[in-house]
């Protein structure tokens, strides 16, 4: 896909802090990180997004999230591993991409579930 941002680091036109590559995935370093070690895993094939997946494209990229996910967690001594997909508008880059943001759900609660529920209810 010619305008796309993550088909042009996987091509190399546009640089990138690749962690990981193989025939069908990259793993790279995401360019305004949320968390310490933020990083993405994006299939080399250029497919919109999680719906459009094939599944065995899916367990293979869930196969080297869970890998990758561990080696990232050990390297960075982190408790935790979040993994995220987003769909939709919540979707910038419409090319499949994980996340994998360590430590990212390890938060301390701040309110009671009743605060909570006055707000969102
Ligand atoms: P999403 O599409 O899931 O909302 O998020 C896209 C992600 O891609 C964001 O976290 C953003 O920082 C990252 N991103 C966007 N452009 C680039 C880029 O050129 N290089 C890298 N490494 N990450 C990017
Ligand atoms: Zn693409």
């Amino acid at each position: 896909m010619d305008n796309c941002i993550f088909c042009k680091i996987i091509k190399g036109e546009i640089p990138s802090k690749k962690l990981y590559e193989d025939d069908k995935v990259v793993i790279i370093m995401d360019i305004n990180p949320v968390v310490d070690g933020h990083v993405l895993v994006i299939p080399k094939e250029h497919i919109v997004d999680y719906t459009e997946m094939p599944d065995d494209l899916l367990a293979h990229i869930s196969k080297i999230a869970k890998e990758y996910g561990k080696e990232l967690m050990r390297k960075l001594e982190s408790k935790g591993l979040t993994l995220t997909v987003n769909y939709g508008d919540a979707q910038v880059v419409k090319h499949y991409h994980l996340h994998l943001l360590p430590d990212y759900n390890i938060k301390e609660v701040e309110k009671t579930v009743e605060e909570v529920y006055e707000i969102i209810k």
